[in-house]
């Protein structure tokens, strides 16, 4: 283990199954690196299908017990207690996240909070839940029963992993089900400490289970298993493809939050002043691994030059460093993988368009997925980088006449995950937000989201919303109870010709 690591790390990663830590059926690991200097720091349980199996059945046999059947203000004291834990230890979490995935501390922080915000909403969303209920006088009472749905199969990705995690379990333990969570192999670790925080909190054992391990081995098996009925999923479009197709023969709800490739559109008539912090922070937020952010900025063209000018040296000035370190504004990439990719698309950039920041790795950072924040300029809609998700620090800016051709510019990708959108102009903000493919979209606004609205996306960005009352639909089945108040109307069949499509002679 590295010198620098943080205290008191386990000495391996391990599934959390039954309310147990266990390692993998057929004892494999895989190695996990710190992205700061790409050494293996600790080795984590590789799960497999069996390891899958066994996780499932505790889940299933979880719901069988009293967690599905407790009262909502019940369910909702323990999430409170959960949210309570997180925010009690947000600064070690941000800790271990930074170390895991080369997240800037202060941001790794943020993420935290909102971690253990997401558990205070749904818990309080559940107490507050009313459901339909029609009449017909007289005659019928028609009424929601909302229940369940069994063991829910949440498949998480790297970039901000305890958040993202948090944003699927909390939904789901709110409403009644049971989970196994396979987190990203990547970064497993953070994920571990849901189980200590489940525990303390008192939700029984079995509820939560963990399975760590390989999309292809661990990921596949869950989406696959004939006793999961539902999927979250958040990652790549592609993987969404291939867990689309898998979960087709089970008939398995879905939900898919997918990758982006999103458009700040600038008009002249903006705050340019309030844009330039808005796209600048929203591409290299998160080192650029965000997946809505603001990867593509269209800029009309009367200030194009000086837009283009004035973010090129924004982004030269970025503090690019230690994750651990509290000045730092990018840190290193996720894994030495993902860094190649990002690489390789700076090396495509450079023959696609004009570079005007960046370009490669940082000076005086020999070791660690280190990049800097890179700009290209006049970026042609055909280019690959303007076309195909990136998730780093890098940035596509394009010139565009008028409106017509910004929304043809922002409508030019196969993805429609997140749009933002600058304009002092009332009209125009509206309708062209409203007629941008995206699922969400921020007006003269940076990347700040109410946790009640809707959050998905359309095209090859996603699948289903979630956010609000929807996540609480995604994990629910909602049982329609019909009662008839009066006698029940039903043709007379087997009573002879004329009684047969007669009914009863109403009281
Ligand atoms: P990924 O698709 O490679 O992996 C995501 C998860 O899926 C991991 O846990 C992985 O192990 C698992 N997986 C991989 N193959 C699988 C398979 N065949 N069956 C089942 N599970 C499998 O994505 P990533 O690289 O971890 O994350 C980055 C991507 O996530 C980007 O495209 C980003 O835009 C997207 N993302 C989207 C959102 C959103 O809300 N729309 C949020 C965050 C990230």
């Amino acid at each position: 283990m590295s010198q620098n690591a943080p205290h008191g790390l386990p000495d391996r990663i391990r599934h959390f199954i039954d309310g147990e830590f266990v390692d993998s059926v057929d004892g494999d690991t895989f190695d996990v690196l710190n992205p700061a200097t790409d050494q293996v720091y600790i080795k984590a349980a590789a799960g497999k299908k069996a390891d899958v199996d066994l996780a499932v059945a505790a889940a299933r046999r979880a719901f069988d017990g009293p967690w599905p059947k407790l009262l909502p203000r019940q369910r909702s004291r323990v999430l409170h207690r959960v949210a309570d834990l997180v925010e009690a230890q947000d600064k070690r979490l941000a800790e271990l996240e930074t170390w895991d995935t080369g997240l800037p501390i202060t941001q790794a922080l943020g993420q935290a909070q909102r971690a253990a915000e997401n558990f205070r909403f749904f818990a309080d969303l559940i107490v507050a839940q009313r459901d339909d209920a029609y009449k017909v006088p007289g005659r019928q009472v028609n009424y929601v029963n909302r229940k369940p749905k069994g063991v829910a199969g949440l498949i998480t990705p790297w970039n901000t992993p305890f958040m993202l995690e948090s944003w699927k379990l909390a939904p789901a333990l709110a409403t009644g089900n049971t989970v196994v969570l396979k987190p990203a192999e990547f970064t497993p670790l953070s994920a571990s400490l849901w189980a200590e925080i489940f525990r303390e909190a008192g939700v029984p054992d079995g509820v939560f289970n963990l399975v760590n391990g390989f999309g292809e081995d661990a990921g596949d098996a869950l989406v696959k298993h004939p006793d999961v009925p539902l999927i979250s999923f958040t990652g790549e479009s592609r993987t969404g493809q291939i867990i689309f197709a898998n979960a087709a023969p089970h008939l398995k709800g879905l939900s898919m939050e997918l990758g982006g490739k999103s458009p700040a559109v600038v008009f002249a008539d903006a705050d340019l002043e309030a844009a330039l912090d808005a796209t600048v922070f929203g591409v290299f937020s998160l080192n650029g691994e965000r997946c809505t952010a603001g990867s593509r900025v269209l800029v009309e063209r009367s200030v194009y030059d000086e837009f283009v000018e004035r973010y090129a040296e924004r982004a030269k000035n970025i503090v690019v460093g230690d994750p651990r370190d509290s000045a730092t504004e990018v840190g290193a990439l996720v894994h030495p993988e993902h860094y190649a990719k990002v690489m390789s698309y700076i090396e495509i950039g450079k023959s696609e368009a004009r570079l005007v920041a960046g370009g490669g790795r940082p000076e005086g950072l020999a070791e660690g997925n280190y990049v800097a924040p890179t700009v290209f300029a006049d970026v042609e809609p055909d280019a690959r980088i303007f076309q195909e998700e990136i998730f780093g620090p890098v940035v596509a800016i394009t010139p565009f006449d008028g409106e017509e051709e910004a929304l043809r510019l922002a409508n030019g990708v196969m993805y429609g995950l997140a749009a933002y959108v600058w304009t002092n102009d009332l009209r125009r903000a509206h309708t062209f937000a409203q007629s941008i493919d995206a699922g969400m979209v921020w007006l003269n606004s940076n990347n700040v989201r109410d946790l009640r609205t809707p959050f998905g996306g359309v095209k090859a960005s996603g699948l289903g919303h979630e956010g609000g009352y929807r996540s609480i639909d995604f994990y629910t089945d909602q049982q329609a109870v019909h009662i008839t108040l009066n006698e029940a109307h039903s043709p007379r069949f087997g009573r002879g010709p004329e009684a047969a499509t007669s009914f009863r002679t109403q009281k």
